[in-house]
């Protein structure tokens, strides 16, 4: 196919010479009409021809042409004064593509000519050969000019183009630096940035609130990722909504935790964090199903002449972040941060350093206590529950209520929980060795040890196994108790470690039993051999008849479904006299004694009674 004329990528194509635009301009008919003839016969398509100047210029303006005939000598106005009117119409970067037609061949004329920007002449009369060759050679020159004029600015645009487009990517890099890319929010490096440029330099005090969503992990199993998307947006969307209508920032601090930041302390910032929490905290109906959202939030206020330095804007988020610490996942609250809640949250970062130094380094620091089980109709022990003691040489005594959780959620628990078994074994050992006979041994056994071996594919009841038969132990010595939480880890598969570990004669009480949702219709299938009925019911229940009422059933049932009882918890004397009167068969409890170093437990069990001296 033929290219056209001036397509700008032809590079090197021979223009189309016979269809290039020509304006011939003589005040002579006879010049004009035996020139247009000449160039009609040569082929030429398009040649105008005009014999008054004046309008030769209007034509020109109105379109172009690609070659021009030019007659100097006409009335009105002559060659010159054409060429110089077109010349102030031409760009920078072109020229008037003109010929002019004279008899006169003298120099000056034509010097005259040349100097008013005619690029050639031909002489009249015409010798039509030379005139062809003239106008060729002028018009490949012209339409060669055009080409390039064309690749030229077809060049320039291209260039405009990825300019803008570069601009544009620049645009967004620059908006991806500071803006979080799911929600549009502000990043935490300019997050950080603002607070002081704006909120700082706006007032005297400010607020800064962190606020944690935490249902996305959910969406993310069911929905998918498209929806956890969707989801952090609508939440994005509540919070700059409420933010922007009280002069406040917020953007996203770190995965699904958001800082918000208010220009004011006291009362003020807090109902509107309140409303935030409202705001947020809300179902979302968008979805096929409506989706409400939970969380947690914590934040803190700098008041005036405390503002000045970067410091505070860093102490004041690093509060916000201990009130969102001190909340349940699913409070829903955005609560105030006060002085306790980073104590606590400091003691519980201490702790969980010195803890994974401790079992690191110094496993000598944990031991056991013994509490005995006492059967309550002859006060003779006829058990010990195994607890875990911690002994630092700085912090002193630690809690199991304080580091078993730190343990569980750093994965050390499953360690920790092997070897309280293992030293549990040893003290049966012990008993058998020093008093020809042992009670059986109860042993905590958190439900995140179960799930974490579970998840190795390892198996619990196979570590108890090798235990028993290391330490030649007989199972029914050894009893495990496990809290109604650690069914609900995996229910199946924690049944079935139940239920094998049964099989082998290892005994199974149910811990804490009141304290969850247990009811006694889903107990009687649980492979379960004892009930511990928690401290809450007995510790009431001499002083109030309804608490009684309930320990009586609990304890009646219990029996009925054939399960050993256990009170714990027991402190006084009428609480021992109301359990027996309630045929509840042992308590366990300060009444008869605390936990027990191993010895002093073994002494204990040489006396023929436990009974507390002064009963
Ligand atoms: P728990 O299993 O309910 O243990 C009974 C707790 O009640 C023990 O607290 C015990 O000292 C305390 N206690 C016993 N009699 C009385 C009494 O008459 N009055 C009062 N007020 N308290 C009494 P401890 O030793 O502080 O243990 C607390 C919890 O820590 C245990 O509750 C158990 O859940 C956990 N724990 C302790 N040792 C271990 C362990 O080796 N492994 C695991 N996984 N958890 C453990
Ligand atoms: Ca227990
Ligand atoms: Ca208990």
């Amino acid at each position: 196919m033929a290219p056209e004329n001036n397509a700008p990528d032809l590079q090197g194509e021979a223009p189309q010479v016979l269809d290039a635009r020509i304006l011939i301009v003589d005040d002579n008919h006879a010049n004009l009409a035996v020139l247009a003839e000449f160039l009609d016969m040569e082929g030429f398509t398009q040649v105008t021809t005009e014999s008054d100047s004046r309008h030769a210029v209007a034509r020109w303006q109105e379109q172009p042409f690609d070659l021009l005939l030019l007659d100097i000598r006409m009335p009105h106005m002559n060659g010159h004064e054409v060429m110089a009117a077109l010349k102030a119409t031409l760009k920078a970067d072109d020229y008037l593509p003109c010929i002019v037609l004279t008899a006169q061949t003298d120099r000056e004329t034509r010097q005259a000519a040349l100097a008013a920007g005619a690029i050639d002449f031909i002489t009249k009369p015409f010798d039509f050969e030379e005139t062809l060759k003239r106008i060729n050679t002028a018009l490949n020159t012209r339409l060669l000019h055009q080409q390039k004029r064309n690749q030229l600015s077809d060049f320039r645009q291209r260039l405009a183009e990825q300019a803008s487009e570069l601009q544009e990517k620049e645009h967004n890099l620059a908006f991806l630096a500071t803006h979080d890319s799911v929600t549009g929010l502000l990043n935490r490096r300019a997050l950080t940035e603002r607070l002081r440029s704006q909120i700082m330099a706006q007032s005297e005090a400010f607020s800064c609130a962190l606020v944690e969503v935490t249902d996305s992990d959910q969406l993310l199993l069911i929905e998918g990722v498209e929806s956890v998307d969707f989801f952090l947006r609508t939440v994005s969307t509540r919070l700059k909504m409420i933010m922007d209508d009280h002069f406040g920032i917020c953007g996203v601090w770190g995965g699904q935790t958001f800082l918000c930041a208010l220009p004011f302390a006291g009362e003020a910032a807090g109902s509107v964090f309140d409303r935030l929490a409202k705001a947020v905290f809300a179902p979302v109906d968008d979805f096929d199903v409506v989706v409400t959202l939970h969380g947690r939030g914590g934040y803190s206020s700098v008041r005036p002449k405390e503002v000045e330095t970067q410091q505070a804007i860093d102490a004041t988020v690093r509060r916000a972040g201990f009130a969102l610490a001190s909340q349940h996942k699913r409070s829903n609250l955005v609560v105030e941060f006060n002085q306790i809640m980073e104590d606590t949250a400091l003691r519980r970062n201490l702790l969980e350093r010195e803890l994974a130094l401790a079992m690191a380094q110094e496993p000598t620091q944990f031991f056991l206590q013994f509490q005995p089980k006492v059967d309550l109709t002859h006060e003779t022990i006829v058990g010990g529950e195994a607890l875990l003691r911690w002994q630092h040489p700085e912090l002193g005594f630690i809690s199991p209520v304080d580091f078993i959780p730190i343990a569980e959620e750093k994965g050390q628990i499953e360690a920790l929980g092997l070897i309280v078994i293992e030293h549990a074994l040893q003290f049966v050992r012990q008993m058998q060795a020093e008093l020809g006979r042992a009670v059986p041994i109860a042993v905590n056994v958190s439900g995140v040890q179960l799930e974490l071996m579970q998840a190795k594919g390892q198996s619990f009841v196979a570590e108890i196994q090798r235990l028993l038969s290391q330490y030649a132990v007989a199972p029914s010595l050894l009893e495990l108790e496990i809290t109604e939480s650690a069914l609900m880890i995996g229910f199946d598969w924690v049944i079935d470690t139940l239920h094998q570990l049964r099989a082998m004669d290892v005994s199974v009480a149910l811990d804490d039993f009141g304290t969850g949702y247990s009811s006694f219709a889903y107990i009687q299938n649980l492979p379960i051999s004892t009930l511990k009925i928690d401290r809450a019911f007995v510790d009431n229940a001499a002083n109030s008849p309804r608490q009684a009422a309930l320990l009586g059933a609990i304890v009646r049932m219990a029996l009925d479904l054939g399960l050993t009882t256990v009170a714990e918890g027991v402190e006084t004397l009428e609480d021992i006299m109301l359990l027996r009167q309630f045929n509840c068969p042992i308590a366990q409890g300060y009444y008869y004694s605390r936990p027990l170093m191993p010895d002093d437990f073994i002494a204990l069990l040489r006396q023929p009674s436990c009974a507390p001296a002064v009963s």
